[in-house]
Parts: structure tokens; C-alpha cells; sequence
């Protein structure tokens, strides 16, 4: 019997999660309000496949990353093609600009979100299939470009009412990072033994990695490191400065971690991270930084660009449910089948300002029951004697305002529309 023969039909895999209900709302509206500012800051949506080969995140996230290492989704196609969910967005979005010649017209601006997946330990905040929304400005080599996508994701929390801390820092360009490489060799070379097995033969393929080791024998050492800032090029210490200088200029608070390297390879000068709280935990809801070498490592000409990516489920985690707006619910009851024409008709004339349920099983009890746990706010009703006079019988199911859950009201079909936005919207909540 194979491992899944033992599972149970109504189970999800581990780490994946159906959203139902509000949160399903609350996704859609983390998702509508990113679109609108990244919209505005001159970003154009872009699609890409959930299965890329294999090859693409090896390349373009590197070997040694963790992501590559040990959480990708791979597995061989019917063809013996290796091919992967993809765990990030940006490798994607290079892979695209250079497949649909788009690197001639400069600058390029996408967004995209959807699903990525990763193969971690699932825990609160952290799932196998988690969602992000990506943005990815390719073309622009000067810091107000970092600072605008710093800018942008700092408007889209504040936007979502989420309160988010800034961390930035600057891992150099190449020439800085070579040089501190070699420091970081010597002063690692010398704890060889303690560090953990990972770290030890990261010390030999990608020293800088270590850094952002969670093992606990690791960490102890990387404290007493030396610091890469010290070792910044004049030309990557004057672009931090700038960027520094743009977000005082826009009044956005920061604070400088030198220790922020990020857990992918294709960053040089400014990386970054929001952190929010959840559960009183700060968690990572944003991460991002530039990434200069990357499209030219991929295959395509040398091109800056500059990136990041929200975490949806954890923004999710820390946005306000009680922000969604409600849109009102009204509940269209026929008495018998001869009425369904005119109950269908009227249905669909609310529908610009309602959001409207027409239950057809059972007798009205029964479906003022149905309309009840549907959250609707009034029940229309329309027998033989409303469809002759013209009118409806209105059953309010909730109090709202002046008025008592239980109250019923004849009303002329002509003036419907403007009596139902009388009694079910409390007069402060109109738009
Ligand atoms: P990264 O692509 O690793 O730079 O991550 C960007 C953001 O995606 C992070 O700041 C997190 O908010 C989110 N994220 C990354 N991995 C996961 C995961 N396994 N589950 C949920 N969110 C994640």
C-alpha cells in the first residue's frame, strides 16, 4: 500500500489549505488594494506558469540556497522533464522578460501574485502552498528606484491597515562583496569544526550563506563576524546613502539590520524586510531588495532591476477582518411557482446595489430560515396579492437603525430600490 492509500479523501496535503468564507474576502481585498497601488506607481500585471523546469530556480535562486536545497516542490514529468512548482516569483519573471523579448523596451514594470510553494515545516505564518504579491522594476539602476518599491510596499500596508516595521540594509555590490567574502573565509576557517555541516561546506561553495544560518551552534559564532558594511565600496556605501535619503524625504521610518542578507543569492546593494506582529511574534509579511546580476546570469543582457514580495497569508494574519466592507444581503421569497417570473425579474434590478439570494426549496418558512444564515438583511415577498397590486411584502430579518427585526411593510415595486436603501443601510453608511 502506498503512503497515499492510507490518507483520507476529505484530507488536504499537509502544509495546503482551502480559504473559505471571510477569508476568502480578506484575500481579495489584500489583493484589489495591492493592484490599485501598484497600479499606481506605473506596474502592469504579468502571468507566468506554476511549473517551470527545474533548472530555472537552480540558476536563478542558487545552488546552495535553502529554497533550492531542500524545500522545492521537483519532481520528473511523464517526459523525464525535472520540473517545479515555483517557489518564488521573481526567477518567473526574468525567465519571462528575456523569453518574450521584452529586455529592448526598458523600463518593465510587473505585478503578479498567486500561489507559490515551498517544502518547510508548516507552522502559523508558514505553509507549503502560500501565496504572494510580487512586483519586479527592471531597467532602473538609481536608488529612488529602491525607494519607490520600498515606498510602494509601505503604502500598501498602510493602505491595508497593517502595521508594518521597516529593516534595510545594504549587502554591497560585487567588488565589495569579494572582498568581504575572503574576510568571512578567514574569520569562519578558524570555527571550522563548531559550525554546523551545512555551514561547513557552505564555507567552500557560498560563505555568505552562513549568515543566514538558524542553527543554534552557527549563530553563536556569525555574531562575533565581521560586518560587510564595513567593507562597502565607496560607489554601493553612496547608493545606501541614497536610498537612506529617499526614505527620509518621504517619511518612512527605518532601521538598519546589518545582519538582513535574505535567504536567496541573486541580491546585491539594498535588501529589506517589513515585519509585522502576529500573535505578538514580529514575522517577515514583505521581503525585497535589488538584484543587478541576476538577468544577465539567466541569459539575457545585463539589465539592474529591483524587487519584492508581499506574503499574503501573513498579511492576512495581521489585517483587520472587521474592514471588510459589507455589502447588504436581500432575500427574494416567490409564494408559488406563478410569482417566480416577477420574484426573478425583481431579483436582478437590486443586484446593482444589493447583493440578492432568491431561495427556491421549500415552504417560506423554511426559506426565511435559508435566508436567515445567509446573513440577508430583508426578505421580499411576493404572493398572488402583491404581483396584482404591483407591490412586495418586506420582512425586515434584522433591526437596522429605527426599525425592529420582524417588521413587515407592503411596498410599491416601483420604489423598492430607494425603501430598501432607507431601511437597511443606517444613514451614516450610504456611500
Ligand atoms: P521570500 O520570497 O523568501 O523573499 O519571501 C517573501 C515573503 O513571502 C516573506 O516575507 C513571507 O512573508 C512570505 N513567505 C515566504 N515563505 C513563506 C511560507 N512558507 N509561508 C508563508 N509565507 C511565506
Amino acid at each position: 500500500m502506498t503512503k497515499d492509500e492510507n490518507t483520507s479523501l476529505a484530507q488536504t496535503v499537509r502544509g495546503m489549505r482551502d480559504l473559505v468564507g471571510v477569508d476568502v474576502s480578506v484575500y481579495g481585498e489584500i489583493i484589489n488594494t495591492l493592484m490599485r497601488v501598484a497600479y499606481s506607481h506605473g506596474y502592469s500585471q504579468i502571468e507566468t506558469p506554476i511549473l517551470e523546469f527545474t533548472s530555472l530556480f537552480v540558476r536563478g535562486l542558487g545552488e546552495d540556497t535553502d529554497v533550492v536545497g531542500k524545500e522545492m516542490f521537483s519532481f520528473l514529468d511523464r517526459a523525464g522533464q525535472s520540473v517545479t512548482l515555483r517557489p518564488e516569483g521573481t526567477a518567473s519573471a526574468v525567465r519571462a522578460l528575456i523569453t518574450n523579448k521584452l529586455t529592448q523596451t526598458l523600463p518593465q514594470k510587473f505585478f503578479y501574485y498567486g500561489p507559490m510553494f515551498r517544502y518547510d515545516r508548516p507552522q502559523k505564518g508558514r505553509y507549503r502552498q502560500f501565496f504572494q504579491f510580487g512586483i519586479e522594476d527592471f531597467g532602473e539602476s538609481g536608488p529612488l528606484s529602491d525607494v519607490d518599491v520600498i515606498a510602494l510596499a509601505h503604502e500598501g500596508l498602510s493602505k491595508l491597515g497593517v502595521q508594518g516595521e521597516l529593516f534595510i540594509n545594504s549587502i554591497g555590490d560585487k567588488s565589495s562583496r569579494e572582498i568581504y567574502k575572503s574576510h568571512l573565509v578567514d574569520y569562519f576557517s578558524k570555527y571550522k569544526n563548531d559550525l554546523s555541516e551545512d555551514s561547513q561546506r557552505r564555507l567552500l561553495t557560498n560563505p555568505l550563506r552562513i549568515l543566514d544560518s538558524k542553527e543554534l551552534s552557527d549563530i553563536a559564532i556569525i555574531e562575533g563576524s565581521p560586518s560587510l558594511f564595513d567593507f562597502l565600496s565607496k560607489d554601493a556605501a553612496a547608493f545606501f546613502d541614497k536610498v537612506q535619503d529617499g526614505l527620509n524625504v518621504l517619511s518612512i521610518p527605518y532601521s538598519i539590520d546589518r545582519t538582513l542578507v535574505r535567504g536567496l543569492d541573486y541580491y546585491d546593494h539594498t535588501t529589506f524586510e517589513f515585519k509585522a506582529n502576529i500573535d505578538s511574534q514580529p514575522l517577515a509579511v514583505v521581503g525585497g531588495g535589488r538584484y543587478n546580476g541576476l538577468v544577465e546570469e539567466m541569459g539575457g543582457p545585463s539589465i539592474p532591476a529591483v524587487g519584492l514580495a508581499f506574503g499574503v497569508d501573513r498579511v492576512m494574519l495581521a489585517y483587520d477582518r472587521a474592514r471588510i466592507p459589507a455589502k447588504t444581503v436581500i432575500s427574494v421569497l416567490f409564494v408559488t411557482e406563478k410569482e417566480e417570473v416577477v420574484a426573478l425579474k425583481l431579483a436582478n434590478a437590486l443586484r446593482d446595489k444589493f447583493n440578492v439570494i432568491i431561495p427556491s426549496d421549500g415552504g417560506i418558512a423554511k426559506r426565511l430560515k435559508q435566508s436567515n444564515t445567509a446573513g440577508a438583511t430583508c426578505a421580499i415577498i411576493i404572493g398572488e396579492d402583491e404581483v396584482r397590486l404591483s407591490a412586495v411584502k418586506c420582512k425586515l430579518l434584522k433591526a437596522v437603525g429605527e426599525y425592529s427585526d420582524g417588521d413587515e411593510f407592503s411596498v410599491e415595486q416601483a420604489n423598492l430600490e430607494e425603501f430598501l436603501m432607507r431601511v437597511t443601510v443606517p444613514k451614516d453608511k450610504i456611500l
